[in-house]
Parts: structure tokens; C-alpha cells; sequence
């Protein structure tokens, strides 16, 4: 018992305290209640013996013969040490042991006390009969001191017992009803934790104490919640699950599931001596989507697109959404690549029927890139970039399917990997272009047909690739147009143009006009406003001397938009002119509504004027167009004196071509003008009326 108390006294200080506060009150208190009773007791000892000593001398003093007090040693006894007697004149009759200092005691009857070693002198009168005496005593106390001191120590030490004998009670009875109580709670509650193995514990069973019951409802009520928000926290982090996997928007996997379901695919294939393909579906034009219809439309257009191949769940093995307007379809065990080309079809068809949507009937159009697993992959290397490359060589073919115009499916092939590297190079160097200035602008003349005087010219961008050499803009402006990187690329050449185009009219050719070819993407970026205007105002080159250039397929993309935005350009005072006229589908309804100025004939109808009569009736309709119209006609590649006379005989305003000129560098074109023999229209030149020479490919430099 006792050792369970010491124990539980070391193992708790709250109990220990209480201990030792118990034994030090119940100490203390009885030491102040007994102290006084001693004190009072020794003292009443100490009046008994002296009164005990009175009365035997009394007695003797009255009783005995006188010759007793002729032998004063039988006066004295254990506690009397000492005596001295005399009588009413004050002469000692009696002196005897250690005298008391009768002086000091005068007579007056009272006593003193005088504490040398333990005794007290007294004074009393006697009753003889020989008539009263005074008797000075000295009388020993130190027994009773001793006797006092030994009860006081007796009495400390029963007052220690007690208190220690308080102080174990106490530890006996914390223990009992509280420290017992707790510990097993505090057991309970550590099994049920432990016995949890790191999920949120179990509900205790507890019974022992009343007083802890409240103590364990509260701790069960709080693992009660606990169990609930474990549980809350368990849905949260399925749902969580699900969004890092999901797709928000068509609830369909996501890359990352798509990279997981990829890697098993992979290794499934390998494993069983199985194929699959992997098609990747992107949405054409989905920017354009975007802009035309909202966002919110767009995104309705693609949730739609990831629910129908979704339905198509049953025969394909997974449809994931990659990213914006891209998804992924896996196919396994499909045979050949026949198989394959027929499930492109079939994604093509579903993504393409018509979408209704708050009364707008919606089509979207889709390239498929397909690659086939295994033959399209190397087989040499470990399954993760197995599974990387049949992706990228889906990827591969699906810009291929966009290069080649969209809106169908292309299997990927090894060309078409190299055609792609090549492109993406070729991407690289021109993002280095534009940062190192690569670019320089050329300029070919246009001269009216009927005077030969220079009219101006157009503005022809060229590349000087630091180890490939000159780089023809029907091969990087594709590529510029496709990066985005034309915006900067044209604003730049529109800058130039028109800066160096205002330095030559200020070198005396003030009536220059200079024309830009401006991109579809350019037209369509919505900053061509801004653009223009600022070109035009840095280089003070006044708008009527600058025309743009838009190709025909760009403004028949969506006539009724590009009636605006020509009609917004044509205020502020510039020229229009539709480039390669002839090679789109214009509707005529739309041409006599575009503020254009002029129409552009394609080269390839000039090429083969004098042989082909098909060219010569679309010249002559394009000549008679605008002159309905209203608008100049220039025609473009004119290689010799032949298709110049034969577009003079039909009334056409322009003319540009090698026979006139290549098109050339600032300082070359400056020269050129100068020696120009027509001189240049608008600009007094003595001796312009120099007819050209006759001989054919004039400047074929
Ligand atoms: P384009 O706008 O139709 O330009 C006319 C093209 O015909 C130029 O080719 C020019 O050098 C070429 N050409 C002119 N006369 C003759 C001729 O007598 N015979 C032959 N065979 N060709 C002739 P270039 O400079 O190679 O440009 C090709 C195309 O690249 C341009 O066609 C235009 O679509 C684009 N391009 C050129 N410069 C720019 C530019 O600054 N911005 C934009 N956006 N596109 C440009
Ligand atoms: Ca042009
Ligand atoms: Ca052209």
C-alpha cells in the first residue's frame, strides 16, 4: 500500500503537494494548540511546588517543636536548595543550602524568579509561634523544565506523526478517488488510441468514477466529431481525388489519369503481345469559336464534344480531355490501320453533327492525328517513352491534318516527323530573327501600264538566315502566322515601309505610295486599328500613300466582320487592295459592299496569259469588275513586254512584275527610281516619255 502511495507520490505533484501542504497544516495547527497547554501546565508545576514548599515549612514552622528550626537541614528538602529565615526584627534565625538574595527579594511577600540554572527564589511570612517569620526559599525548577522540555519534544513528535500520519491519508485517499480514476481514464483513452492504428479512435467504455464520467462523455463527444469530420475529410479527399483526375468541365479524365491509363496500356500491350491506337482530337479554329460566340459558348461546344465520345464509351477503351479543345481517344485491339481510319471517321462525325444551343444551331469541325502502338513506335527502349512517343506521333500527324487544312484525320507517318522538326527549327531561328533583326524589307515597283510612270511599290519582306541563306516568305510567314510571331513581324515591316517609303518622298518622289501585305492573322488580331494609325503617325507618311494588302481567302472568311474592320481602315483615309484576287471564292454581292480599292490579279493568271484562254477570260472578268466597281486593277508577275501590252489593250491601271522589277533593297530601289526613264507619277521627270525597252525579263536580277 505504502508503496503504491509513494509511488503515486512521486508519479504526482498535485498529490504530492497536497501531501505536504496537509502535514505542514495539521504540524503547525497542533504545535499552536499545544504549546500554550505546555506552557501553562509548566508554569502551573513550577506555583504547586512552590506551594507545596510553603505549606511543609508552614507546617513545620507552626507544628514542629522550636528545636526543630535549631536543625534547619530537616527544612530542606528536593525541591527547597536553599533557606533563610528570620524573624520580624530581621535577624536570621535559619540559613541554610544555596541563600537566596534575600535583599533583592525585599519584604513585601512578593516572589521573583531569578533563572540561574533552574531555579526560583521565593519570599514567604510565616505563622510561628513565636510570632511571624520571613522565610526566603530557593526552590530548584529544573526538573519540571526538564520535564516540560521533554513533553514539548514528545509533543513535536506526536505532532510530525500526525501530520505525516494526515499527510499518507490524504495520498491514500487522492489516490483512491482521483488518481486511480485517471490513470485508468487516461489508459482507456491511451488503448483506444493506440488500438486506432493512426485513424481516429474508438468510443470509450467508462464506468469507475462518477465524477470522470462527465470527463469521458466529453472525450467520446469529441471523438464522436472527430468520426464525423474524419468522415467529412475522407468525402473531400475522394472529391479531391476525383478533380486532380477530372477534367471541371466534361468530368472526363484528365491528363494526368490519361498519363496513368497510358502507362498501364503500355504495359498491358507489351505484356500480352497487344496493340492500341491513340487518337488525338483537337477542335479547329476553336479560338475563332471563342471569339465569335463567347466563352461560354465555346465551353458548352466542348462539353458537348467530351460527352459524345464519351458515348461512344462503350466501344473505345478511353476518352480523356487534354487540354482547352484537345482530346485524347484510346482504342484497343484494332485490327489494322483501315480499323483505325474508320474510328476517326466515326470521332469526326460525332464531333461534327450539329449543336443546338439557345437557338443557334453550332458545327464544330475536328483534325484527328492517329499513331498506332506498336508499329508505330521503336520497340528498343522501356515502356514510359513507348508511351510518350505513340503520343507525340499522334501529335505529329494532327498538325500534320492542320497544316494540310483541317478538318480531317491524318496517320502518323516518320515523313511527317521530319517535316515537323524542320518546322520547329525553323520556329526557333525566326524567334532569333526577329530578336537579332534578320528581316530587311524589299520593295517592287508598280508602274501605270498606260504612262510607265512608277506608281509606287509593294513592301516584300526577306529573311537572311545567318547560315541558310535567304529564306522565301511563302516558306516562314506560314510559320510566323501559325507561332503568333507575325504580329510582331508585320508591325515591324508596316513600320518600315512606311518610314522609309516618307524618306524617299522626301527625297523628291513625294507621290510614292508604298502597299503592305497584311496577314489574316494580323487582320484578325483586333490591334490593326491601333497599329496602322501609329505607323502612319510615327513616320508622318500621310495615309492616302499606304495601301494593305489582304488576300482574298482572308476577307471571304467572314465577310460581314471584315465589312467593318475594312470600313473602320478605309476612314482613316488609306487604300484596300484584295491580293491574289481570283484564287478564293469571292461573292460578288460582298465585293460591291467592301470599301476596296483596289483588286489585285493573281500571278498565276498572268503567267499564262498569252497560252491559256481560261487565264484570259478571268483577267478580263477581274478588269471588268472593277471597272464596275469602280476599283484599280493591278496585276501582279508580269514577266514580259507581251503580258505587259495585252494588260494594256485590256485597261489595265498597273502593272508589277520582273519584267519591271525584282523586288529590292531601300538603297537599290532609291537608285533604281532615280534611272527610272518614265520617272515617277505625280513628279516632274524631263524626258519620262522614254518608251520601255523591248527586250523580255528587264531586271531579271
Ligand atoms: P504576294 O503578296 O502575292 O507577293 C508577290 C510575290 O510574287 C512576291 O513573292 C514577289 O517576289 C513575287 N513576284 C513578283 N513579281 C514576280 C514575277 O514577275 N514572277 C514571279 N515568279 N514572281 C513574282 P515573295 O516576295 O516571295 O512573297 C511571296 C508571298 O509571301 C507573298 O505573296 C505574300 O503572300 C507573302 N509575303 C511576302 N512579304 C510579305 C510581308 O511583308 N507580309 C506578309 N504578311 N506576307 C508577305
Ligand atoms: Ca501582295
Ligand atoms: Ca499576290
Amino acid at each position: 500500500m505504502f508503496k503504491i502511495v509513494l509511488e503515486k507520490l512521486s508519479s504526482s505533484r498535485p498529490a504530492r503537494k497536497l501531501a505536504v501542504v496537509v502535514l505542514c497544516s495539521v504540524f503547525i495547527a497542533q504545535l499552536v494548540l499545544l504549546l500554550p497547554l505546555l506552557w501553562t501546565r509548566y508554569h502551573q508545576s513550577v506555583d504547586s511546588a512552590i506551594e507545596h514548599e510553603h505549606n511543609a515549612l508552614q507546617n513545620i514552622v507552626t507544628y514542629s517543636p522550636p528545636e526543630t528550626l535549631l536543625n534547619p537541614q530537616g527544612l530542606i528538602n528536593d525541591s527547597m536548595i536553599g533557606l533563610l529565615l528570620t524573624d520580624t526584627a530581621g535577624n536570621p534565625v535559619v540559613t541554610q543550602g544555596e541563600l537566596p538574595e534575600f535583599e533583592s527579594l525585599g519584604q513585601h511577600g512578593s516572589r521573583s524568579r531569578k533563572n540561574r540554572s533552574g531555579s526560583i527564589d521565593v519570599l514567604w511570612f510565616l505563622d510561628s509561634s513565636k510570632g511571624r517569620v520571613l522565610a526566603a526559599a530557593r526552590i530548584y525548577t529544573g526538573d519540571i523544565f526538564t520535564v516540560a522540555v521533554v513533553y514539548t519534544l514528545l509533543v513535536v513528535v506526536a505532532s510530525l506523526l500526525i501530520g505525516i500520519i494526515a499527510a499518507l491519508v490524504t495520498l491514500w485517499g487522492t489516490n483512491r478517488s482521483y488518481i486511480h480514476p485517471v490513470a485508468n481514464l487516461t489508459s482507456k483513452l491511451r488503448d483506444s488510441r493506440e488500438n486506432s492504428q493512426g485513424k481516429v479512435p474508438d468510443k470509450i467504455d467508462y464506468a469507475e468514477s462518477e465524477d470522470l464520467n462527465g470527463l469521458a462523455d466529453e472525450y467520446n463527444s469529441l471523438i464522436e466529431a472527430q468520426q464525423r469530420a474524419a468522415r467529412q475529410v475522407k468525402v473531400k479527399q475522394q472529391y479531391l481525388e476525383f478533380a486532380a483526375h477530372h477534367d471541371p468541365l466534361t468530368h472526363l479524365p484528365n491528363r494526368l489519369m490519361f498519363e496513368d491509363k497510358l502507362k498501364q496500356t503500355v504495359s498491358n500491350a507489351v505484356e500480352n503481345d497487344e496493340s492500341f491506337v491513340v487518337f488525338l482530337v483537337d477542335l479547329d479554329n476553336f479560338k475563332f469559336f471563342n471569339d465569335q460566340y463567347g466563352h461560354l459558348v465555346g465551353d458548352k461546344m466542348v462539353a458537348e464534344i467530351g460527352n459524345r465520345l464519351q458515348s461512344m464509351m462503350h466501344d473505345i477503351d478511353l476518352v480523356a480531355r487534354l487540354d482547352g479543345d484537345e482530346f485524347v481517344v484510346i482504342q484497343k485491339n484494332v485490327g489494322d490501320r483501315q480499323a483505325a481510319k474508320e474510328i476517326a471517321r466515326r470521332v469526326m462525325n460525332i464531333s461534327t453533327a450539329p449543336y443546338e444551343y439557345r437557338g443557334f444551331t453550332l458545327k464544330a469541325a475536328v483534325s484527328v492525328g492517329i499513331s498506332c502502338f506498336p508499329i508505330d513506335v521503336h520497340g528498343d527502349q522501356d515502356e514510359e517513352l513507348m508511351g510518350e512517343e505513340i503520343v507525340n506521333n499522334a501529335a505529329v500527324a494532327l498538325q500534320e491534318a492542320k497544316s494540310n487544312g483541317k478538318n480531317q484525320y491524318q496517320m502518323f507517318n516518320e515523313k511527317m516527323r521530319s517535316r515537323l522538326t524542320a518546322r520547329i527549327s525553323l520556329e526557333q531561328d525566326l524567334k532569333i530573327a526577329l530578336q537579332e533583326g534578320q528581316f530587311e524589307v524589299y520593295y517592287q515597283p508598280k508602274v501605270n501600264i498606260n504612262t510607265r510612270q512608277v506608281t509606287g511599290a509593294e513592301a516584300l519582306v526577306r529573311w537572311k538566315h545567318p547560315t541558310k541563306g535567304f529564306i522565301s516568305p511563302e516558306v516562314f510567314v506560314p510559320v510566323a502566322e501559325e507561332a503568333g510571331m507575325i504580329i510582331e513581324l508585320g508591325e515591324w515591316i508596316l513600320r518600315t515601309a512606311c518610314k522609309e517609303t516618307r524618306k524617299l518622298q522626301q527625297l523628291g518622289f513625294h507621290t510614292l505610295n508604298i502597299a503592305v501585305n497584311i496577314s489574316t492573322v494580323q487582320f484578325t488580331d483586333g490591334n490593326l486599328l491601333p497599329m496602322v494609325s501609329k505607323a502612319l503617325k510615327d513616320s508622318m507618311l500621310p495615309p492616302e500613300f499606304l495601301e494593305l494588302e489582304i488576300t482574298e481567302s482572308a476577307v471571304m472568311h467572314d465577310p460581314e466582320e471584315v465589312i467593318n474592320s475594312l470600313h473602320e481602315l478605309s476612314r482613316f483615309g488609306l487604300g484596300l487592295a484584295i491580293d491574289d484576287f481570283g484564287t478564293g471564292y469571292s461573292s460578288l454581292a460582298y465585293l460591291k459592299r467592301f470599301p476596296v480599292h483596289t483588286l489585285k490579279i493573281d500571278r498565276a493568271f498572268i503567267t499564262d496569259i498569252s497560252s491559256d484562254n481560261d487565264d484570259v477570260a478571268i483577267v478580263e472578268a477581274v478588269l471588268g469588275l472593277g471597272k464596275h466597281f469602280n476599283m484599280k486593277v493591278v496585276a501582279e508577275g508580269v514577266e514580259d513586254e507581251d503580258q505587259l501590252e495585252f494588260l494594256q489593250t485590256q485597261g489595265c491601271d498597273i502593272a508589277q512584275g520582273y519584267y519591271i522589277s525584282k523586288p529590292m533593297p531601300v538603297a537599290m530601289y532609291l537608285a533604281w527610281l532615280r534611272k527610272w526613264p518614265q520617272g515617277v507619277q505625280g513628279v516632274d521627270n524631263p524626258g519620262n516619255v522614254l518608251s520601255l525597252p523591248t527586250h523580255k525579263k528587264r531586271f531579271g536580277t
